[in-house]
């Protein structure tokens, strides 16, 4: 456990390392309040979203998804899984989004529909409307999974909805927000709830390129155990077969995800340790093409 001195020294460090000085006052001020001994409220809310990535965070194995949203997060609000609903639960989310129920970090599950902000609402206003209103008032936001991130699914070309990640949505608002992206479809629960549990009790974890450097640094491929099948070049032939998937149009060269050490399912299996080639999921290009092949050719 660190103490309070140590915490500041690390807050100070952050402060500079990501340019906090650039962030607007109020979201300063919620940075500055928090402590490991206060942990502030998550208030998760969906846009254009399958509910995917929520599932999977429910897949959570040690600590349970039980203590993960109460004991570490303080689950304020989410769409699926909180009892309140109707009005009670609209003035709730307004209470929280207009600054006037406490600190709190937004969590964003689906991509924003710029262009058609009617296509996604809450209550009976555009989801984009709020996540306008709580860049002045929110700690900071994590956008979970591939579409809160780089718009995924929602964004593939020849959808009307000119669907966008969270980060681009703010970029184009001239809005300057402490984000992390979370990339997955659907996204790791590890990867997430470690996050918020980084930011609760220590601070900002390190980021590269607006994401968690601790899962996203190295390419699926450069820690896949067929990696020496790679450089052998023994490829697979058809699926099923033993060796490289590369020929059969693997993209772990290409994906920033640490799958291969992390395993899926409460450490059961992953893509290619049941036979399937890596098909990007957490890669920026994922589903940006409408004739996308889940495998590269
Ligand atoms: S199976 Fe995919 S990730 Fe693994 S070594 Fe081959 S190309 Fe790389
Ligand atoms: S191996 Fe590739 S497709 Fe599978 S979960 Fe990881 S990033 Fe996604």
């Amino acid at each position: 456990m660190i103490d309070r001195r140590q915490l500041m020294k690390m807050a100070a460090t952050m402060s500079a390392a990501f340019g906090l000085s650039n962030l607007p006052e109020p979201v300063l001020a919620a940075l500055k309040k928090i402590t490991p001994d206060r942990v502030p409220k998550l208030v998760y809310l969906q846009g254009q979203s399958c509910t995917g990535c929520s599932i999977s965070l429910l897949q959570a194995a040690s600590p349970s998804p039980l203590t993960l949203i109460t004991d570490y997060s303080k689950l304020a609000f989410h769409t699926d899984l909180s009892a309140t609903s109707g009005k009670q639960a609209l003035d709730l989310i307004d209470q929280y989004i207009s600054g006037q129920a406490g600190e709190y970090f937004l969590a964003v599950e689906g991509a924003v529909p710029y262009d058609m902000p009617d296509a996604c609402v809450i209550g009976d206003k555009p989801f984009a409307d709020y996540i306008e209103k709580a860049a002045s008032t929110m700690a900071g936001a994590i956008a979970i999974g591939t579409c809160a991130t780089y718009g995924g699914i929602p964004a593939a070309e020849g959808n009307p909805t000119g669907a966008i990640g969270l980060r681009e949505f703010y970029k184009r608002l001239n809005k300057e927000v402490l984000l992390i992206d979370i990339p997955g479809c659907s996204v790791h629960p590890d990867w997430v709830w470690q996050t918020i549990i980084h930011l609760v009790k220590v601070g900002l974890p390190e980021l590269k390129d607006g994401k968690p450097s601790l899962f996203f640094s190295r390419t699926v491929h450069e820690t896949c155990p067929r990696y020496h099948d790679f450089q052998e070049e023994i490829f697979a032939q058809k699926f099923g077969d033993k060796g490289c998937l590369f020929k059969l149009g693997c993209l772990g060269p290409n994906t920033l995800a640490d799958c291969s050490t992390r395993w899926w399912n409460d450490s059961q299996t992953w893509c290619i340790d049941a036979n399937a080639p890596c098909i990007g999921c957490a890669s920026p290009l994922f589903a940006r093409n409408k004739n996308l092949p889940f495998y590269r050719k």
